[in-house]
């Protein structure tokens, strides 16, 4: 299969480097020139925790560069960026690809759709993981798999066949249920974990440890459920809460720092509008008021500007 990774830093990269050693043609496209650049010139360097480096041959290109078509297009990029890219990757849509996203965030069915019919789009969430260590170098750990589901589940032609050309690559995907419940589920957690561990600059157990903890995170859910209400979505404030209590121990997560703190302290942007802010966003639009989460929204945006982001 011809797939193409839109969005190739530390997550579209693991992906494409599976997809490419399973037998799929994978050409990764990225607007980071000197990323681009070192993957063409010397391979993609993957350090595997506890197993050293591998450099594996890969094809990057930069959008503007990209004239073929593809049967499969992975949008990884982060969720603020990927309107960007699919109006760059315009001419490569034309032979009507599956168009598969598995970033973070609310609303990236929304930003798809003004580019891609939605009988094309399939979204999902993965636990998989990856870092990115600089241009042209991951970091990987672990395993994960991939929850998804077609945006029109019976006008999407073949899923199965999508599923497994993921699964041949080892990245244990399966059909959701529910998936805007599953993606509404990881925003939550991401909502309050990135947020909050962003804002104290803490990681996750620290956070946990945190005689308030509960209230901080009622705080967000409570609007989540009311707004995930009124937009006729299945949110369990209960669920959210136990999967991330789950997270503070240092056998999970505890040692960890969420993506947003990653970001904020490379002095990148944020998924935030993506997160509490769009819940705030959307609330404002059914009538639903989510005064906290427009609240960790502004805070998070003040952060980046302090930090010139
Ligand atoms: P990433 O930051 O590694 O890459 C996203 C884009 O930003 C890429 O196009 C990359 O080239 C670009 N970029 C990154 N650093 C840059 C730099 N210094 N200069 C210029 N461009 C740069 O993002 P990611 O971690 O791959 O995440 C992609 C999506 O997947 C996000 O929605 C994220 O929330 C989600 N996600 C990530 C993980 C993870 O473990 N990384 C896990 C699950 C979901």
């Amino acid at each position: 299969m011809k797939i193409a990774i839109a969005g190739a830093g530390a997550m579209g990269s693991r992906f494409g480097v599976k997809l490419q050693q399973a037998g799929n043609q994978v050409t990764l496209i990225d607007n980071w020139q000197e990323h681009v650049d070192v993957i063409n010139r010397d391979g993609l360097t993957i350090t595997t925790d506890g197993q050293g480096d591998q450099v594996i041959p890969m094809t990057a290109k930069r959008p503007a560069e990209v004239t073929e078509q593809f049967d499969l297009v992975i949008l990884f990029t982060k969720a603020m960026q990927m309107d960007a890219m699919l109006q760059q990757l315009n001419g490569i849509l034309d032979n009507q690809p599956a168009v598969l996203t598995l970033a973070n965030g609310i609303g990236n069915v929304e930003t798809i759709e003004r580019h891609v019919p939605k009988e094309q789009i399939v979204v999902g969430t993965t636990v998989w993981s990856s870092g990115l260590a600089g241009p042209g170098h991951i970091t990987v750990t672990g395993t994960g798999s991939i929850s998804l589901q077609a945006v029109v589940p019976d006008k999407f032609p073949n899923l199965p066949g999508l599923i497994d050309t993921l699964n041949a690559a080892g990245l244990h995907a399966s059909e959701a249920a529910n998936v805007m419940a599953a993606i509404w589920k990881k925003a939550g957690l991401n909502s309050v974990l990135n947020t909050y561990c962003t804002l104290f600059d803490c990681n996750i157990g620290e956070f946990g440890a945190l005689p308030n903890w509960r209230e901080l995170n009622d705080r967000v859910l409570n609007e989540f459920q009311a707004v995930a209400n009124a937009a006729k979505i299945q949110f369990s404030v209960a669920d959210v809460t136990d999967l991330i209590a789950a997270q503070f121990s240092p056998e999970t997560n505890g040692g960890h720092y969420p993506s947003m703190h990653q970001d904020m302290a490379k002095h990148r942007p944020t998924e935030i509008d993506f997160l509490n802010g769009y819940v705030a966003k959307l609330g404002t639009k059914l009538g639903v008021a989510a005064p906290n989460n427009a609240l960790l929204a502004q805070l998070i945006h003040s952060q980046e500007a302090l930090r010139g982001i």
